[in-house]
């Protein structure tokens, strides 16, 4: 995809008066929110996209955030905003949300989008979901009539992933912290979305064997060594390891299909949000 995203780049811009442009903006110091910023600015780069990460302090007021927002909504050369959630807890994210121009909305937040996503119109769709569509679709992986279940009901990943696999067809169920039965829900699916953020939620037993698992989850363990004792580094911080919702070693062996964490989910998300900024910088420049 990055390849493809590259090139297309390259052969459209003699056509266009400036290179496509993605603002990803970042409030207070989540390492975690580092990150996946960091990794975003780093892969839009490789593709030719201009990419500015604009790191504001975690005290900055929602007043402050959203002049930020409205100065790249006006600034033509800005093609694409994202603004990494989560926010500090004195700003309201659907009012930062709101006020992104949904013509450079990438990541498919501003309800106007989400709109367009429900009743099927063009538009961007988030970065998880579309990212995973295209994985499944890359695999060849049958969706029509097929019962799917979704671990997770978040607007950031677990509804619309919902919508658009039901876009194709597929028979979906959600499950979340108020579901009585979640194995009943995966036991009978052929395939499974965990979406919760929680390590080792789907078990063996939750799995219909030749199930095509999708792992969405991003969670820190502490890494042990051999005897099971934690490992630490020199300044005596116990370390981590990144693991998904799926216990992988046993969930694996009955599967068609699984995505491993990490290097899995996360690489078609970021993909999705290149792809993303594309269409919007063709909408916003080329039309
Ligand atoms: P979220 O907003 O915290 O939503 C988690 C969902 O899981 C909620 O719907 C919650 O149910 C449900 N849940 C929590 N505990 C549960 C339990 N014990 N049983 C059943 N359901 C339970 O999280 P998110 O933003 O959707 O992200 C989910 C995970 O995916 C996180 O680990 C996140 O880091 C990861 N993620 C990865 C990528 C990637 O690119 N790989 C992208 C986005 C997110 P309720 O609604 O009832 O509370």
């Amino acid at each position: 995809m990055r390849e493809r995203i590259r090139t297309q780049i390259a052969t459209l811009l003699p056509q266009a008066s400036r290179p496509p442009h993605a603002v990803f903006i970042q409030v207070g110091e989540n390492p975690a929110s580092t990150t996946y910023v960091s990794a975003k600015g780093a892969a839009s780069q490789k593709v030719g996209i201009l990419s500015t990460i604009e790191r504001l302090p975690a005290s900055i007021s929602q007043v402050e955030l959203l002049e930020r927002i409205r100065a790249h909504n006006d600034d033509a050369g800005v093609h694409s905003i994202l603004v990494q959630l989560p926010l500090p807890e004195h700003i309201d994210p659907r009012v930062v949300i709101e006020a992104i121009d949904p013509r450079k909305d990438v990541d498919c937040f501003h309800p106007e989008n989400v709109g367009r996503m429900t009743v099927g119109l063009p538009g961007p769709r988030p970065a998880t979901p579309q990212g995973i569509m295209l994985l499944l679709e890359h695999y060849g992986i049958e969706l029509a009539g097929r019962e799917v279940a979704i671990l997770g009901r978040s607007n950031l990943v677990g509804k619309p992933m919902a919508l658009l696999l039901l876009e194709a067809n597929a028979t979906v169920s959600i499950g979340h912290s108020r579901s009585r039965d979640l194995g009943e829900l995966t036991r009978r699916a052929d395939i499974i979305v965990s979406a919760v953020g929680r390590a080792g939620m789907l078990s063996a037993a939750m799995v219909k064997p030749g199930a095509v698992v999708v792992d969405v989850g991003i969670n820190h363990v502490p890494l042990l060594d051999e005897q099971g004792e934690p490992v630490y580094d020199e300044s005596n911080r116990p370390l981590s390891r990144i693991v998904g919702d799926v216990d992988f070693a046993a969930v694996e062996p009955l599967c068609e299909w699984i995505t491993p964490v990490p290097g899995g989910v996360g690489p078609m998300t970021i993909a999705s949000v290149l792809e993303n900024t594309l269409t919007l910088y063709k909408a916003l420049e080329l039309q």
